[in-house]
């Protein structure tokens, strides 16, 4: 296995990296205390291509692998401040984009695929509900077949995008009894009456990237709107996370190799006792650790894209990549204020925000007790 960049990848990173820079980091201690999503920042990320970057050519996406998106990504995560705004990209690639491209029959595809991929269309997943998060195949919502339509009714939790959204993929049952056999995707367009946006959740980190309840108050809408075929619900979700899991953090290594870089710089500038705080050992052992994670966390994230395009599956790597990065990430966030002491701690200094970023990274796409449960299952205990 080759983790090297080639030419193309390098050249899609660099530019990414460019453009985020130039592009996507304004204003960021404002827009993040008054949590505002910058479409603005949605469109010039459409421009660049970052929506249309999985999506086919006859759809009129870029058609990349998947190791170039992750190098973009991770590119998009070194030079952009707003993790929010990216988070918002990932949550509509990779739960809403990939299953309709994967799931969807001719129509949906032709449908939906350019509008997501040029960005006009925002999309967002429902699948969480207040009594089903970990346990997301016990959701309760509940899909009624009334001839060529489905009546939709119950309630979802942590919705990412909602307020914003023109394409929700909500997961229903068809049948409480049925189990997972029962759980049933959906594709619901914004302004479909019995479709409502609740309450907005105002969130630690990731507050860019706006997140509500959605309740589906007999929501009708077309049977020609199912996504996949009735019951098989879980393969579309179960699809979409493994994207996710895989994708999902390439961002995340972006911003922990610029934490490292400016950790660096500080622990040579920052004089205490006569030195650079460098020359001590407990900080410089730290930025050590800040390094480890951050090449091992590359190792788990390229490796899946090593794997899905020689179209090999990856459910254990996935968990494995999206646990330890997530908890590495964490980890060195807080290494990261301990290291600029006080300074650290200022909301000035935008350090702070990534710490508050991190934590979520070990919650979605389910916490880091379920990645463990997953690899656990996938090495037969
Ligand atoms: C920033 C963010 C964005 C999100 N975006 C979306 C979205 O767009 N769409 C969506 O549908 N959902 C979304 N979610 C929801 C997310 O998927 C859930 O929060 C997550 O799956 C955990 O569910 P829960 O919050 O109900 O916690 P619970 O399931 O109640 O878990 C509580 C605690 O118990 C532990 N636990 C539960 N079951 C087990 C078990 N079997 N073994 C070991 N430990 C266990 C958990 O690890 C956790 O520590 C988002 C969440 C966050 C934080």
């Amino acid at each position: 296995m080759n983790l090297d960049l080639t030419e193309s990848q390098q050249q899609w990173q660099a530019a990414a990296i460019a453009f985020a820079r130039a592009k996507l980091s304004a204003d960021m201690i404002a827009r993040d205390r008054d949590e505002q999503f910058s479409l603005e920042g949605w469109r010039q990320c459409a421009e660049f291509g970052v929506q249309s970057m999985p999506i086919p050519k006859e759809y009129g996406g870029l058609a990349l692998g998947i190791t170039e998106v992750i190098a973009v990504m991770e590119g998009l995560g070194y030079g952009c401040r707003d993790q929010g705004l990216l988070f918002s990209i990932n949550a509509h690639l990779w739960t809403n984009s990939i299953p309709i491209l994967l799931h969807g029959d001719a129509a949906q595809r032709q449908r939906y695929l350019p509008g997501l991929g040029n960005g006009t269309l925002i999309g967002a997943n429902a699948a969480s509900e207040p009594e089903a998060g970990s346990d997301v195949f016990a959701l309760r919502t509940r899909a009624e077949r009334r001839g060529d339509r489905y009546v939709l009714n119950g309630a979802k939790m942590f919705v990412t995008n909602a307020q914003v959204a023109d394409l929700i993929v909500a997961y229903a049952t068809i049948d409480p009894a049925l189990g997972p056999m029962g759980i049933t995707a959906f594709i619901i367009e914004r302004g479909t009456p019995g479709l409502v946006i609740g309450k907005p959740l105002e969130k630690m980190g990731l507050r860019t990237s706006p997140m509500a309840e959605v309740i589906f108050d007999d929501c009708e809408i077309p049977a020609a709107n199912r996504l996949g075929r009735e019951g098989r619900g879980v393969a579309v979700f179960e699809c979409s996370m493994e994207w996710e899991r895989g994708c999902i953090l390439a961002s995340c290594l972006g911003v922990m190799r610029r934490q490292l870089e400016s950790c660096l710089d500080h622990a040579r500038q920052r004089r205490q006792f006569g030195a650079p705080i460098g020359k001590f050992q407990a900080v410089a052992h730290r930025i050590v650790d800040m390094s480890v994670r951050l090449d091992t966390g590359r190792f788990l994230v390229y490796r899946i894209g090593w794997l899905k395009e020689r179209n090999q599956p990856a459910l254990r790597e996935s968990a494995m990549a999206k646990l330890y990065v997530s908890e590495a990430f964490t980890q060195s966030c807080i290494d990261a204020v301990r290291l600029h002491g006080g300074y650290g701690y200022m909301t000035e200094m935008q350090i702070e925000r990534d710490l508050r970023d991190a934590m979520a990274s070990t919650l979605y796409s389910g916490t880091s007790d379920i990645q463990r449960n997953i690899i656990a299952k996938c090495l037969g205990i």
